[in-house]
Order: structure tokens, then C-alpha cells, then sequence
């Protein structure tokens, strides 16, 4: 089965209410309508009315850069997945390795988060990835493990279905180094190969992306290997020129 490959721009706490509309307006000037990639853009919680207003009927998709474990009710600062909805979210970005470590995201909360996107219709991007030392004392795996199998308990593998990964290596994370083609590679047909064990149909279709430190130059090879289809970007997402060219290398 081909798998349609996917590039998301994570702007993260990035742009004002100015430049988040130009850069919009400059990806969907340049962004050419039969693109192979998917590509979608997840911006400040404040800016996806305005950003979704200007997408209505355009290929770009809008995202979220988290969502709420709950509906609605006492959950102060939270986004609510019916709230993203309402405003023309397709994606939600959930367990980024920011929202784990800064502000202590468990498996457990994110997998929450995880199960609420997916009873609304919206696609979460569900981020995995190890820090510098857990690779370095061969955990990587262990970790990933772990990380998935709080959302496999929750939802089941066919919530997968509905789902993206995105293996995004923490020390690969905002920090220029980006991990080799082959370290991706193997990463993702690991994640792959996992679910395969519980869902071959599932883990055939499952859009797996890589984030940590994709740009312009290194785009190309890291989605040329077998088991990364796309990529989610920071710091490149917020330059038009430097993300076009990731989404046209996909
Ligand atoms: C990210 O934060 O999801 C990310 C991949 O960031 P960067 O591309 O800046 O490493």
C-alpha cells in the first residue's frame, strides 16, 4: 500500500497574529495545488481561527499543537478536541517530547489526550522519540515501547488507523543535529514491525514522520527511506521558503 507522505509545520510559541497570516499566506501562494505530500501547518492555539478561516476550501491542512484529555469543564488553559473541531482542526500534535519534558506529560496523560482526538474525528500526531541518554545506554527502544504501548492499551491498535506517528528524537529536537538516514530508518521500521505484530493492515498504512532538526538539505534523504513518510518541522516550518522546499522534497 502506498502511503501518502505528510509534512506538518509545528510553530510552536512562534509569529505574531501579522506574521502568522504571511506565512500562511506565502505556503499557500507557493505550495503547488498537486503536490504528492499532504502538508499541514499547526500553529498558536490563538491564531486557528483567523489561519482556519484562510484555509476553508485550500489544500493545507490546520492542526493544534495539543488537545485536552477531557471535553469540556474546570481544566484551565486547555483546549478542548470539539473546540478544535469547531474551528477546522484536522490534526492535533499529542506527547511532543516539549509538552513530556518541560511540562511533565506522562504516558498516561498523553494517551488521554490521544484517545480524545481520536473520539472527535481529528487526527493526532502522536509523538515518540528517547532523550540523548537513553540512547546512549540503548534504551531508545525500551522507551518507544513504552511510550506506544500506553496509547495501544487505551484505544487499541486500530485507533492507529486514524492516527499519525511521529518519531522525533529528543536530542535531535531544535539542536541542528539531525539523526542519519539510517538512525531514522531504523527507528521507524522498529515502530513499524512493532504494530505489525498486533495489525499488519494497520502498521502498512500508518504514516510514521520524523522531526528533529528536518531543513531544506536534509529533507530529501530522510524521506527517501522506506519507513519515514514526511516529516514533522520546527524551526524550518517558520521560514516559507525553507518549508516549501521540505514539502516539495517529500
Ligand atoms: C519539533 O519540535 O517537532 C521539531 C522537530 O523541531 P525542529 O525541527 O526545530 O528540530
Amino acid at each position: 500500500m502506498a502511503r501518502r507522505p505528510l509534512v506538518v509545520g509545528n510553530w510552536k510559541m512562534n509569529c505574531t497574529r501579522a506574521t502568522a497570516q504571511q506565512l500562511l499566506a506565502d505556503l499557500l501562494a507557493g505550495l503547488p495545488t498537486d503536490a504528492k505530500a499532504q502538508v499541514g501547518v499547526c500553529p498558536a492555539y490563538v491564531f486557528i481561527p483567523e489561519l482556519g478561516a484562510m484555509l476553508a476550501g485550500k489544500t493545507i491542512a490546520l492542526g493544534a499543537q495539543n488537545v485536552a484529555d477531557q471535553d469540556q469543564g474546570a481544566f484551565t488553559g486547555e483546549i478542548s478536541a470539539p473546540m478544535l473541531k469547531e474551528f477546522g482542526c484536522a490534526y492535533a500534535i499529542v506527547g511532543h517530547s516539549e509538552r513530556r519534558l518541560v511540562y511533565g506529560e506522562t504516558n498516561a496523560l498523553v494517551a488521554a489526550r490521544y484517545a480524545k482526538a481520536i473520539e472527535h474525528g481529528i487526527t493526532p500526531i502522536f509523538c515518540v522519540g528517547e532523550t540523548l541518554e537513553e540512547r546512549e545506554q540503548d534504551k531508545t527502544f525500551a522507551v518507544i515501547d513504552e511510550q506506544l504501548q500506553a496509547v495501544l492499551d487505551l484505544c487499541g491498535v486500530a485507533s492507529l488507523s486514524q492516527a499519525v506517528i511521529a518519531y522525533e528524537p529528543v536530542w535531535a529536537i531544535g539542536t541542528g543535529r539531525t539523526a542519519t538516514t539510517e538512525q531514522a530508518q531504523e527507528v521507524h521500521a522498529y515502530i513499524r514491525a512493532q504494530i505489525a505484530k498486533l495489525d499488519a493492515e494497520v502498521a502498512e498504512g500508518l504514516q510514521i514522520l520524523y522531526g528533529g532538526s528536518v531543513k531544506a538539505d536534509n529533507a530529501a534523504a530522510l524521506f527517501g527511506m522506506p519507513d519515514v513518510d514526511g516529516g514533522l518541522v520546527g524551526g524550518a516550518s517558520l521560514d516559507a521558503k525553507s518549508f516549501l522546499a521540505i514539502c516539495l522534497a517529500a
